[in-house]
């Protein structure tokens, strides 16, 4: 798996979705993704590309000798970034591992108000996809919005930018995860399971994270 790439319209600079500042490289725990950051902390992730379902649907019968015995923080950093394992790691899971390695507070999703490559006001048009937002700015860029992705829908332009889920909706998808849905479970590795259930974001985690 390839790391994530800074596609060549924002390299130069880019601008905030939610406040408009200036958007710069930020650090976090997931040596793939690029994460981009404000002054304001609002942070945003271009992620590897994600790996496919055929893939990850592998991930719970994967063995990994070097895992046993590690911590959890080691696993979790062992899923994103040994070769073999980010390979068959489901694109949800690996923002939930970075996610909980970090633990950060995170009270709001950014919102998307401002367009990240010239940095004017987003305004929303109609467009015949139902199933995203449409948002364009007054120089033109027109993107779309689905489930905090926000990418563009310029042909020519690849840039998609995952906003930091706030730790409302990482928790709600930790508990989604840990439910025993026979879809999910393909791509649940016991090792990773075990790295949600002690995630301060995890639900069953509730109280002791509020102490
Ligand atoms: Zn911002
Ligand atoms: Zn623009």
């Amino acid at each position: 798996m390839h790391p994530a790439n800074i596609p060549e319209e924002i390299r130069a600079q880019c601008y905030c979705p939610s406040c408009g500042a200036h958007l710069v490289p930020g650090k976090c725990a997931d040596p793939l993704s690029i994460c981009l950051a404000c002054e304001g902390d609002h942070r945003f992730f271009i992620m590897p590309q994600a790996p496919l379902a055929g893939d990850t649907a592998t991930a719970a019968s994967a063995s990994f000798h070097e895992i046993r015995g590690l911590t959890p923080e080691a696993i979790a950093s062992f899923w994103l970034s040994d070769p073999h394992a980010r390979s068959v790691l489901n694109d949800q899971l690996a923002q939930l591992l970075r996610a909980t390695l970090e633990s950060r507070r995170v009270v709001e999703e950014p919102r998307f108000s401002f367009c990240p490559i010239c940095g004017n006001r987003l305004a929303e048009y109609d467009q015949p996809d139902i199933w995203v937002q449409g948002l364009r700015c007054q120089g033109g860029h027109s993107w779309a919005l689905r489930g905090g992705r926000f990418f563009s829908t310029i042909a020519s332009m690849r840039l998609e930018l995952q906003a930091e889920h706030s730790d409302d909706v990482a928790s709600r998808l930790i508990a989604a995860w840990l439910k025993g849905n026979p879809h999910l479970e393909t791509n649940l590795h016991e090792s990773v399971r075990r790295v949600l259930i002690g995630s301060p974001l995890c639900p069953r985690n509730a109280i002791r994270r509020s102490d």
